[in-house]
């Protein structure tokens, strides 16, 4: 396969977040697997991203942070790298990522309910905020019970972005019970974001981040670790202090947490969008194309890896080989490899690449 490309067999996993029997886009690709056999209406199908409640509130250490924990605990931490992940929504895709603006959390925290979480700090600045993080996030499950029912009985500030707090708190609540101390965190302190079809989110490594409703691809840096504090059993969750510690405010709005995406010049025909992330370590590419269609990409220097959401059609690779593809197919592709896709009836893939 020096430059030809090689199909995978892959597993779905079954996390109790994703979305159920055939409601689930990961699931209904993943049925597409040779030998992967019916789909259960019962059980949920979570990865290539297919979620119905909210994944754990969670970061991704950065470099030094992983090399550290990964010494103390390499079976927990398996890996010496970071973890930064971009989202690609295939669906309307509803998440909280990164921290709101600072005035507009100071000005939710004068709320009764809350000002006695507020730092006794003059300035209410990055410092203050990971500090009330903490505090929020070790309340004890009555105080969370508490404040989330003062809260509800407390007419939000018109100014800002908080209308959608109520509602948003209730589906929380119903989802991980009144107790759970990432409601609070996830409500009053970060960004709550819906992207469309086509666009995309980048989480940067140690940025707080609690995925909600939808299907996505999502794309990282090569490592698994995480540190997870709400929206999981309390068992599960990782040191709070370690957590708060970790934590990094940039960026501080939603619109700094859209990774933008633009016509790629790897595609010859100009039917692949491509998503970029600051961090550099990958790129994905977006391939539609309406019936008849063709695209071909030059080729890359480095290896990737494509999974077809949509359709079907035909891959011609340059060592003379064609593959029908269809949805759920996925390929590894050697470096120089040569790709063209072609459809007769529409077809939608995603490529990553490395960008090193
Ligand atoms: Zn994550």
């Amino acid at each position: 396969m020096a430059d030809g490309v090689l199909q995978l067999v892959c597993e779905c996993k079954h996390d109790p977040w994703g979305k159920q029997g055939k409601d689930s886009l990961a699931g209904r690709l993943w049925s597409h697997m040779p030998g992967a056999g019916e789909l259960d209406a019962s059980e949920t199908y979570s990865e290539v991203l297919s979620f119905a409640k909210a994944l754990p509130l969670q970061i991704h250490p950065d470099k030094g942070l992983a090399e550290h924990l990964h010494a103390v605990d390499p079976k927990k931490f398996g890996d010496t790298n970071h973890k930064p992940e971009i989202a690609i929504a295939l669906s309307r895709f509803e998440s909280f990522v990164g921290f709101k603006p600072l005035h507009q959390i100071a000005e939710l925290m004068r709320l009764k309910p809350l000002e006695q979480f507020m730092p006794t700090r003059e300035d209410f600045d990055d410092g203050a905020l990971r500090q009330l993080c903490e505090t929020l996030l070790s309340l004890s499950p009555d105080t969370v019970s508490e404040t989330i029912t003062k809260l509800q009985d407390t007419p939000m500030p018109q100014s800002g972005d908080h209308q959608h707090i109520p509602s948003l708190l209730d589906r929380l609540n119903k989802q991980y019970s009144k107790f759970d101390n990432g409601n609070l965190v996830a409500t009053l302190l970060m960004n709550y974001m819906v992207v469309e079809p086509g666009e995309a989110v980048c989480v940067p490594a140690d940025s707080i981040h609690a995925y909600l409703s939808g299907d996505i691809i999502e794309c990282m840096a090569r490592s698994d670790n995480v540190l997870n504090t709400g929206f999981c059993p309390r068992p599960d969750r990782d040191d709070v202090t370690l957590f708060a510690e970790a934590l990094t405010f940039k960026p501080h709005s939603p619109r700094d947490s859209l990774l933008p995406s633009k016509k790629s010049a790897i595609g010859l025909k100009g039917r692949s969008i491509e998503y970029g992330p600051p961090f550099s370590e990958f790129n994905v590419l977006g391939v539609t194309l309406s019936p008849t269609e063709t695209e071909k990409h030059r080729v890359l220097q480095s290896p990737s890896i494509l999974v077809v959401t949509q359709g079907s059609g035909k891959m011609n690779v340059g060592d003379g080989t064609a593959h029908d593809i269809g949805e759920g197919d996925v390929y590894f592709a050697a470096r120089d490899a040569e790709l063209e896709m072609s459809t007769k009836t529409g077809l939608t893939l995603y490529r990553a690449y490395a960008t090193f």
